[in-house]
């Protein structure tokens, strides 16, 4: 399934409901997810104005450099395109544009990630304007992934399920790569198992640098019985995965290590047994937590269980305790608990769930073991 038109304007007249319900007159984004999300086209931001007004009533607009309009005209289902060229001042412009759709003393909630040169164009365009954050109306809606979300992430995850089994098979064949080697490996699996491009930066954490869990990746190589963390994502239909095993490539790892690994598959077992619809995400938290704290590590769970994932690799719910929210069908996100030994090793299991009527639906589901 790809995305089609209908979704956009569903998409779009949901927005638009939720803009009148809190009293706000519209939107105006900028080159973004938000974008992205009802457009179904964005591009990377660059120094030339580039918005998408829409209006709490009526169709959106979009404000583009001449350069992009051909293209957005090809690729969003937004049939009012006006562009402007590099000799022009755009700035009169919106303030035109903003008058014509009765914005121009209205409450406008802005694309959170606007650029500032932007926003303070859009303020002297507009000086009887008020401004709040586009995330107030369009954070509800991308928290909960339609049909078309669904499909891609699924999709996404297979292609990271293949990947770990592409990766176990290579076993002893890693032995002597160095981590970045690795990363590069990892990548060109991604890539030819269906994906496009990488998520975030690859992270391969042999031993020690395991246990620091922003360390992506170095000369460090991979040996015998040491355990490697490996943390990776790339996108279907603009959609990521995001995916952690902790691997031994060959020989025989650390009791310690067979110890702990044990105790984080088993809090990120707890964490995926207790997702399902109107729990607070705190409770998700909680009980990959309890299992670990239990155990006698704690004060090695160094990080929150998870984040929500969709067309942003962290975004809401956060899996964190003092996170109320409740759980809600359609809500994905990670539970990736684990446990950090500083200078010793670092072990790290995620997978992403989709929250479903009943309980939750993995979207990855391969070997969860650190055997290769
Ligand atoms: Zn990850
Ligand atoms: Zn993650």
């Amino acid at each position: 399934m790809t995305t089609d038109v209908d979704t956009f304007r569903r998409r779009t007249s949901d927005a638009q409901q939720r803009l009148r319900e809190r009293g706000s007159d519209g939107l105006v984004l900028f080159p973004s997810r938000n974008l992205r999300y009802l457009a179904g086209y964005s591009e990377e931001p660059g120094e030339r104005h580039f918005l998408l007004f829409v209006p709490a009533e009526g169709e959106a607009v979009f404000f583009v450099p001449a350069l992009s309009g051909d293209q957005i005209r090809e690729a969003s289902w937004v049939d009012d395109v006006r562009t402007w060229n590099d000799a022009e001042d755009p700035v009169p412009r919106i303030a035109d544009i903003a008058a014509e759709l009765d914005l121009a003393a209205g409450h406008l909630l802005v694309d959170d990630t606007m650029w500032a040169l932007f926003t303070q164009d859009l303020r002297d365009a507009l000086p009887d304007a008020t401004f709040g954050l586009a995330s107030e109306v369009l954070g509800d809606l991308r928290v909960r992934k339609d049909d078309a979300e669904l499909d891609a992430m699924r999709r996404a995850g297979a292609v990271a399920d293949e990947t770990v089994r592409d990766l176990r098979a290579m076993g002893e064949e890693a032995l002597g790569l160095s981590e970045a080697e690795l990363a590069a490996e990892i990548e060109e699996l991604l890539e030819s198992n269906g994906g496009t491009g990488v998520a975030f930066e690859t992270i391969v954490g042999a031993g020690p640098n395991g246990a620091k869990p922003h360390h992506h990746h170095g000369d460090r190589e991979i040996t015998p019985g040491e355990p490697v963390v490996l943390d990776f994502g790339t996108r279907v239909d603009g959609y990521p995965s995001d995916q952690t095993r902790t691997l031994v490539f060959g020989g025989e790892p650390s009791e310690r290590f067979r110890e702990v690994h044990e105790i984080v598959r088993e809090a990120q077992q707890a964490g995926v047994d207790a997702v399902e619809p109107g729990v607070t995400a705190e409770s998700v938290d909680d009980a990959t937590r309890e299992v670990i704290e239990d155990a006698g590590y704690g004060d090695e769970f160094i990080h929150r269980t998870g984040h929500g994932v969709g067309l942003d690799v962290h975004e809401e719910p956060y899996i964190v305790e003092g996170n109320e929210r409740e759980l809600q069908p359609g809500m994905v996100f990670s539970v990736e608990p684990g446990i950090y030994l500083l200078g010793e090793f670092g072990v790290r299991i995620e997978d992403l769930v989709v929250v479903t009527e009943e309980g939750c639906e993995r979207l990855n589901d391969t070997d969860r073991g650190w055997a290769c």
